[in-house]
C-alpha cells in the first residue's frame, strides 16, 4: 500500500513537470517570435533584419544581384503623440507600417528599426524603380487618414535610399549610414520627401 501511494505521488510530479515544459516551451516560441516581428507593427525586429544582412551581402557577391537600401522615420511624430496621444500615435504606427509593407514583394524586407523608423532592403531594382515605388507610398501617405477616436489625423514620411548596382564591393552597414544621412538630408528640406543617391563606397 505504501509502496502505491508513493508511486501515485512520484507520478503526480511527473505530471506536473511535464505541463511545465509544455508551458515553457510555449513561452519559448513566443519570445522567440517576439525577437523577430515587432508586435505593435508586426514587421520584422531590427534584430532579425541585422541577422539576415550577412545572407544578403553573401547573395550580392554570389549573383551579383542589385539592391536599394531605404531607411524611413515619420514627419512630426512628437507632435501627434503630444496632440492625440499615445494611443494615436500607436494607431499612426500600425497603419503606415502597414502601407510601407505591403508597397514591396515578399523577397523585399522591412523592418522597425527604431521608435517610429523604419528600414527597408529592396531586390532587383535600381535607383528609379526604387525612387518610384517610394514616391508612391509617400503618395499613399499624404491621402492616408487614421482614424482615432474622433480626430483625422495624417501622417507622412521622410524617406532616404541608397541604390547599389553594378560591381562594386558593398557594405550594408555603410550602406545604411549613408540611406540615415540622407534622410536627414530630407528633414532638412521639410520632410515629406525622397531623398536618393548611388552607393558611395568611399562614403
Ligand atoms: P521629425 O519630424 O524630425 O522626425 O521629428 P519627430 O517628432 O518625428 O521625431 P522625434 O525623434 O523628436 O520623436 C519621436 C517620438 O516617437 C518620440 C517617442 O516618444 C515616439 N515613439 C517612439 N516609439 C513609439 C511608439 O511605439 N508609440 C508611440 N506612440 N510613440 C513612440
Ligand atoms: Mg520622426
Ligand atoms: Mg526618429
Amino acid at each position: 500500500k505504501e509502496l502505491g501511494l508513493e508511486m501515485n505521488s512520484k507520478q503526480a510530479t511527473i505530471s506536473e513537470l511535464q505541463n511545465k515544459v509544455i508551458s515553457l516551451e510555449k513561452e519559448l516560441e513566443a519570445a522567440k517570435l517576439e525577437s523577430k516581428e515587432d508586435f505593435l507593427t508586426k514587421v520584422a525586429t531590427k534584430r532579425a533584419l541585422m541577422s539576415e544582412i550577412q545572407r544578403i551581402e553573401e547573395a550580392y557577391k554570389r549573383y551579383g544581384t542589385d539592391y536599394s537600401i531605404c531607411f524611413v522615420d515619420i514627419d512630426f511624430f512628437k507632435k501627434i503623440n503630444d496632440t492625440y496621444g499615445h494611443g494615436a500615435g500607436d494607431e499612426v504606427l500600425k497603419s503606415l507600417s502597414k502601407i510601407f509593407k505591403n508597397a514591396f514583394r515578399n523577397e523585399d524586407r522591412v523592418a522597425r528599426f527604431g521608435g517610429e523608423e523604419f528600414l527597408a532592403v529592396i531586390f532587383d531594382v535600381k535607383k528609379a524603380k526604387a525612387v518610384s515605388i517610394l514616391e508612391r507610398i509617400r503618395e499613399t501617405l499624404n491621402q492616408n487618414v487614421v482614424e482615432f477616436e474622433n480626430h483625422r489625423i495624417i501622417a507622412t514620411m521622410t524617406f532616404g535610399v541608397v541604390a547599389h548596382s553594378g560591381n562594386t564591393e558593398v557594405n550594408i552597414e555603410r550602406m545604411i549610414k549613408q540611406a540615415d544621412e540622407l534622410l536627414y538630408v530630407g528633414k532638412r528640406n521639410g520632410k515629406n520627401i525622397v531623398m536618393s543617391a548611388d552607393y558611395d563606397p568611399r562614403g
